[in-house]
């Protein structure tokens, strides 16, 4: 099955001369998402991780389906602000500026093994930042994987764990 067959590209979002991967088809395709969560799942079983991250909020869509299929935990990884109780944050730099995200501190235990989702890589700044937060909680990042890779920006030459993807654009 051809996935990229159910991946929209929306020029102009959300500025002006972005263009967006849409993956709204996909989740909409039941066949079709079922066979993204399917392959993901055969990269997640290789690197025997203990426990799922996923980004947000499509990571989410990602994580959870395959926590459920490999009967792994499931652990939030959200903008600053969201989640209740003691968190511990990461901040990094953006183009413009910095961003914060943050876990719930009890969400992953020291030597955990943890692979990390999300539904597109493009610089690579969001899933740098998750993997650092997670090392940061103690947790060993085995591996990362997205549905979609935007390769001509090199996102993962500036990652230090292992990173699989489905869907090249260049
Ligand atoms: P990066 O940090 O530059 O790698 O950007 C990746 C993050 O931005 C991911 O969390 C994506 O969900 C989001 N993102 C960037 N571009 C797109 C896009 O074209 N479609 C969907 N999500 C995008």
């Amino acid at each position: 099955m051809d996935l990229k067959e159910h991946i929209r590209a929306i020029p102009d979002f959300p500025s002006a001369g972005i263009l967006f991967y849409d993956i709204s088809p996909l989740l909409a395709h039941p066949g079709a998402w079922q066979a993204t969560v399917d392959r993901l799942a055969t990269i997640v079983e290789e690197h025997k991780p203990d426990v799922l991250a996923g980004i947000e909020s499509r990571g989410f869509l990602v994580a959870a389906p395959l926590a459920l299929k490999l009967n792994l935990g499931f652990v939030m990884v959200r903008k600053q602000g969201k989640l209740p109780g003691a968190t511990i944050p990461y901040t990094y730099d953006l183009e413009y500026g910095s961003d914060t995200i943050e876990i719930q501190a009890d969400a992953v235990e020291p030597g955990q093994k943890v692979f990390l989702l999300d539904d597109l890589l493009a610089t690579g700044g969001t899933m740098n930042a998750a993997a650092r937060l997670l090392r940061s909680a103690g947790a060993e990042v085995t591996g990362a994987a997205c549905i979609i890779e935007l390769t001509f920006l090199k996102g993962r030459d500036h990652l230090d764990m292992p990173i699989r993807t489905l869907l090249p654009y260049d």
